[in-house]
């Protein structure tokens, strides 16, 4: 399968104490790593050890290789990044009137915190699962429908 993961507010909080996140190194503070939700990097090399396909889907416009580099200090390399220029072009070509369509990058389930995306899953038929900032049961959430 397929997975991508939105960044903001769901893998990278909005805020210092929106919810749990991994220890920042000396290195990572040095250079302003952003803070990275608690379990991130587990989760990932879970996924990627049962077969599938993990990756980054944000709407965001964050430099694609700083968001690697970044993502690396923590042990997490995703197997793409899709960031709001691809995403736009998608949209536009496709003409689709939503802020995200993972189907347009073969994505079979996209996890993300925005009801909104949730909210055009079903209208455009693509799946989702929504975690919500004080999720405390978001690993298992994901696990159990992966
Ligand atoms: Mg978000």
């Amino acid at each position: 399968m397929v997975i991508s993961f939105d960044l903001d507010d769901t893998l990278i909080p909005p805020g210092e104490t929106d919810f749990p996140t991994e220890r920042r190194n000396v290195f990572q503070k040095l250079f302003g790593v952003e803070r990275i939700r608690y379990k991130t990097s587990e989760l990932f090399q879970h996924l990627k050890a049962q077969g599938h396909t993990v990756g980054i889907y944000t709407t965001s416009y964050r430099p694609k290789l700083k968001l690697r580099l970044h993502l690396l200090t923590y042990g997490i390399n995703p197997d793409f990044i899709i960031t709001e220029k691809e995403n736009r072009q998608q949209l536009t070509k496709r003409q689709i009137n939503c802020s995200k369509y993972p189907p347009a990058f073969n994505i079979d389930l996209h996890i993300d915190d925005s009801p909104g995306v949730e909210q055009e899953g079903q209208t455009f038929s693509f799946q989702t699962i929504i975690i919500k900032k004080d999720d405390t049961d978001w690993l298992d959430k994901v696990k159990s429908r992966c």
